[in-house]
């Protein structure tokens, strides 16, 4: 049954990152009048800093068993992919333990392909569908993406990876050394094998993706506004309103998209979303000596290097801490170190650093759909490291189960109720 709009107070959407932004514009296509509230501007949190990359080639949860046989190496190498903030392993255990369980079990494993397979598919559809409908397509390049590696074992540890891909119908090359430098010219001789992807697709300011998108919805008839959710009001199973600092916001529906920030907000309503921040960092610098277009992923390092509107992006890492914890800026040192290994001549200057947070599961599958026992509150959190990738996608799926759909089936493992 779709929700009732007799009240015509409409949808409220918590959190005006890229996934509430994006599933704004998706209920706002759908004849829904909408309301895009946020504590901060539209687009400032994670969602600001990624790397760009539209990850339609990641079909494999990261919550598996070869991720988890690689932590203890990982956070041995201090400059490696992973790291834990120590004064919060205390707060991060229940999660780590989350975590464990579920690369480990078979059944959990296959819930994550399944899901992402469903999932990814919708995010092809969905971003070639948005950019046409909002005009963003100066913002989108199908340069392709390369993911490049320094020893035959590490390229070899993504052949169960590459197998799913290809029975999925993902089109990549397997390449040599000298081929992925023809590629992204400049890369190190280091480099002996890497994997093309011809129709990878990135942007070149994920900034700007949402910010255009927030316009397109003011434009469209939306409301943005400003404010901070602290609480809920209810009537049975409904909710009813919406509490900011100083006023209550009624509504037919609410969708809640805070990013990491989700949990607390879940926890008001009566249900779980152990949710983490996985840190991560970028660093902007002068593009020098670029000869490359396209994202270059250094697979053993975890991190990506993008050409960007506005120099080149070198991001990633992934540092497990506490909320609120001041950064490691060193972090974001060690990603520049990274690429000056890999491309020994590129980069210049330092423009500016950040770090932002992945709203990160411990199955790593995102929350999308209705919410425990609640008729009328919808879930799009999660999306730990493919955020940008599959905002539109949890946009169309949250304006198709509010019509009264039902979600595909394969998507059952995202099902927002299933930590209670
Ligand atoms: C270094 C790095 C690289 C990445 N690279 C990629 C990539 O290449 N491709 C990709 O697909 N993904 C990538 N990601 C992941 C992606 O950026 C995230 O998954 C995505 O940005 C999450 O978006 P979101 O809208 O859920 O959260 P956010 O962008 O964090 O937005 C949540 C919003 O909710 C608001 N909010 C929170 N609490 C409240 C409240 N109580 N009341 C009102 N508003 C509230 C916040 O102010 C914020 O604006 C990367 C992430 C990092 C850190």
């Amino acid at each position: 049954m779709s929700d009732s709009r007799t009240n015509d107070q409409g949808v409220i959407v918590v959190g005006a990152g890229i996934v509430g932004t994006a599933t704004a514009r998706s209920l706002q296509r759908a004849g829904r009048k909408v309301t895009l509230l946020d504590s901060g501007e539209p687009g400032r949190a994670t969602s600001y800093g990624n790397a760009g990359f539209v990850a339609i080639d990641h079909v494999l949860p990261l919550a598996r068993p070869s991720t988890l046989r690689r932590v203890p190496q990982m956070l041995m190498d201090r400059t490696g992919p992973l790291s834990v903030h120590p004064g919060s392993v205390p707060w991060l255990l229940p999660w780590m333990a989350r975590f464990a369980l579920a690369a480990y079990s078979q059944a959990e494993v296959k819930k994550g392909v399944d899901s992402f397979g469903a999932l990814m598919a919708e995010a092809n559809i969905a971003w070639q569908a948005e950019i046409q409908a909002s005009g963003l397509g100066e913002l989108f390049k199908t340069q392709g993406a390369l993911y490049v590696y320094e020893s035959n074992s590490a390229f070899a540890d993504g052949e169960e990876e590459r197998a799913l891909q290809a029975a999925k119908g993902t089109v990549f090359e397997i390449v040599d050394g000298n081929r992925a430098r023809e590629i992204a010219p400049g890369l190190s001789e280091r480099i002996v094998r890497g994997v093309y992807y011809p129709h990878g697709m990135h942007t070149i300011n994920p900034y700007r993706v949402v910010t255009t998108l927030a316009e397109r919805f003011a434009a469209d008839g939306g409301t943005i506004l400003r404010g901070r959710v602290r609480g809920f009001s209810r009537e049975g199973a409904r909710v009813t309103s919406v509490k900011l600092t100083d006023q209550e916001l009624p509504g037919d529906s609410v969708v809640i998209a805070a990013g990491r920030a989700s949990g607390e907000l879940t926890r008001l309503l009566g249900f779980n979303a152990p949710l983490v921040a996985e840190r991560g960092y970028h660093v902007m610098l002068a593009p020098d000596n670029v000869r490359f277009d396209l994202p270059v992923s250094p697979a053993e390092r975890g991190f990506f290097i993008t050409p960007m509107e506005e120099g080149l992006r070198v991001a990633g890492t992934v540092e497990l801490a506490a909320p609120h914890q001041p950064p490691t800026w060193a972090r974001a040192d060690i990603l520049v170190r990274h690429l000056k290994d890999i491309f020994p001549d590129v980069g210049g200057a330092e423009r500016s650093r950040w770090i932002g947070e992945r709203p990160s599961l411990p199955d790593f599958r995102p929350a999308i759909g209705r919410a425990p026992r609640l008729s009328n509150v919808y879930c799009a959190y999660g999306h730990q490291h493919v955020g940008l990738t599959l905002a539109t996608a949890t946009g169309r799926l949250i304006a198709r189960q509010m019509e009264g759909e039902e979600l595909p089936a394969a998507l059952t493992p995202c099902d927002p109720g299933r930590f209670g």
